[in-house]
């Protein structure tokens, strides 16, 4: 029978057990209908294990754990508690740092450098959600002496969260951290081409101590899994991390199942702008990590470029030449700064859309090709010249390809920034205070990046305007998402 895990081989030469079942009430278990599917390393296309795939059933199972979990004592008990679960399970991630670094690159392609980091904002991100907990408070709220009113926060309960594979681990803390430190616990579906650091990850909550069914990982498909989640009745809250389309159809879902409170972090097509006084060499290197950062795959890249016509030529020339100095190739190789992209189908639609700009009559300035014929490599491609009437410019492609437009005055470039239906992030690059803060309150996006480029701090709220998503992640705004207010009057 399927076994519930499985030593596999990293590329350094080191062991490591993976689990391969569901984990649910704190177990790993075998999936009732035991269906399995294959998991594929995308930098070499060979199989790297089979995982459990959860269905209707298992859900339902992982759903019943988590109501059990939420109604005993993860909900009633001090919060402090919670805060110190937390925190022990940051210090078992960070013990398991390099391992779980690694994994991540298996799994997803990505360069180590960047899954080093994205496990560094893990541990940062599930410690700051830990100092919330008991931090969470109410008011008392004065009304007269007739009465004695207190306004207090109580967590929702079981919560279903589904997330993207870009950023696997990362998008689980901002799912776990704050809905757990609330006190709600948790079924979690991964995607289905990047289960497995959430997996290993879910035995360091089986060492924290963490009580059984507070958190449950379902691996699984989106039409079998996802729908499972987001329609079912014992859930009362919805997070999902995707594109658009996906996000507008949960929506619709949990609005009929159960009417589920839903916060959605979806898709961008962000701009990042340099004018003329900027400080061109950072402008540069912000433009690079904006758009060729995590391969990139992220949903705040600053995919759109606008450079201002006094720079445009010199910035162009050297955004080129900084593309055609990174190191594409093998995420376990030194100095790789970008690695493989998470599937064939990124790849076919990436240079589909390479086509789709030639021929929409953009300038091809460096790229656009597949990099060897095994693994999904892409050169970092940067177009110019594009017009917001072509396909490139308008829709999120999400991958290393940069389209650029120039523009003269930061009210013509504010009008093309946010003529969108994406408003997720955007990235400023000048000397000038003025225009900085005039450019940063008229742009419809719920990050603005000064000087600066896929910057994050856990104590910033993250998450889109229009239709970039509904809610917030991180911050304390996050808290908004996973509590609700219970008002208490007492006439005297
Ligand atoms: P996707 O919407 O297809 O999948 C995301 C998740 O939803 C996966 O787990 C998938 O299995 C699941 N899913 C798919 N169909 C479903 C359904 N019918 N019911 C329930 N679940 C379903 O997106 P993707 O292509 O895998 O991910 C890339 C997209 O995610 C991009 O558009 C990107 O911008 C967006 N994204 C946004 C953020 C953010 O924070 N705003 C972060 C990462 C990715």
């Amino acid at each position: 029978s399927f076994p519930l895990s499985q030593t596999i081989t990293l590329p350094s030469g080191q062991t490591y057990e993976q689990p391969t079942g569901l984990f649910i009430n704190g177990e790993f278990v075998r999936s009732t209908q035991h269906k399995t599917f294959e998991v594929l390393n995308p930098s070499t296309e060979e199989e790297i294990c089979h995982v459990a795939e959860a269905r209707e059933e298992d859900v339902n199972l992982a759903v019943e754990a988590a109501y059990k979990a939420f109604h005993s004592e993860w909900s009633q008990c001090d919060p402090a508690i919670r805060g110190k679960y937390l925190l022990n399970l940051a210090d078992l991630l960070e013990a398991n740092k390099e391992t779980l670094a690694a994994i991540e690159s298996l799994d997803n392609g990505k360069a180590l450098a960047s899954a080093q980091g994205d496990v560094g904002l893990v541990i940062n991100y599930l410690r700051y959600c830990a100092g919330w907990a008991d931090k969470l408070t109410g008011k008392v709220i004065d009304t007269g002496s007739n009465y004695f009113n207190y306004i207090k926060r109580e967590p929702i309960g079981v919560c279903g969260q589904i997330i993207p594979w870009n950023f696997p681990l990362l998008m689980w803390s901002w799912k776990i951290g704050p809905a757990l430190a609330a006190g709600n616990t948790v079924v979690l579906k991964t995607a289905e081409s990047t289960p497995l650091s959430a997996l290993y990850a879910a035995k360091l909550v089986q060492e924290a101590g963490i009580p059984k069914g507070v958190v449950n990982i379902v691996s699984g498909f989106g039409k079998i899994t996802g729908e499972a989640i987001s329609t079912h009745p014992k859930i009362k809250k919805l997070a999902f991390t995707g594109s658009t389309a996906t996000g507008k159809h949960i929506m619709k879902a949990a609005a009929d199942s159960n009417l589920k409170k839903v916060t959605l972090e979806l898709g961008g097509k962000s701009p990042n702008i340099v004018f003329n006084d900027a400080d061109i060499k950072k402008a540069v290197q912000n433009l690079i990590l904006g758009i060729f950062y995590n391969s990139g795959e992220v949903c705040c890249a600053g995919s759109r470029v606008f450079i201002q016509e006094g720079v445009y030529d010199q910035v162009i020339e050297e955004f080129k030449n900084a593309a055609e100095h990174l190191k594409v190739g093998n995420p376990f190789e030194e100095g790789v700064f970008q690695g493989a992209q998470t599937s064939q189908q990124q790849l076919t639609k990436i240079l589909g859309y390479v086509e789709k700009g030639k021929s929409e009559g953009a300038t091809l300035v460096t790229g656009g090709e597949r990099l060897g014929n095994k693994g999904y490599f892409i050169k970092p491609t940067i177009f110019a010249d594009v017009k917001p009437d072509m396909h490139i410019y308008s829709e999120e492609i999400f991958g290393p390809f940069a389209v650029v437009t120039k523009f003269k005055t930061a009210d013509e470039v504010i009008e093309l920034a946010n003529d969108s239906e994406y408003g997720l992030a955007a990235g400023i690059h000048t000397t000038s205070i003025d225009t900085a803060t005039y450019v940063a309150n008229n742009l419809e996006a719920g990050t603005v990046w000064i000087n600066t480029y896929n910057d994050f701090h856990s104590g910033m709220p993250f998450g889109g305007f229009k239709q970039s998503g509904i809610g917030r992640e991180m911050g304390e705004q996050a808290f908004e998402n996973y509590t609700q207010w219970k008002a208490v009057r007492i006439a005297i």
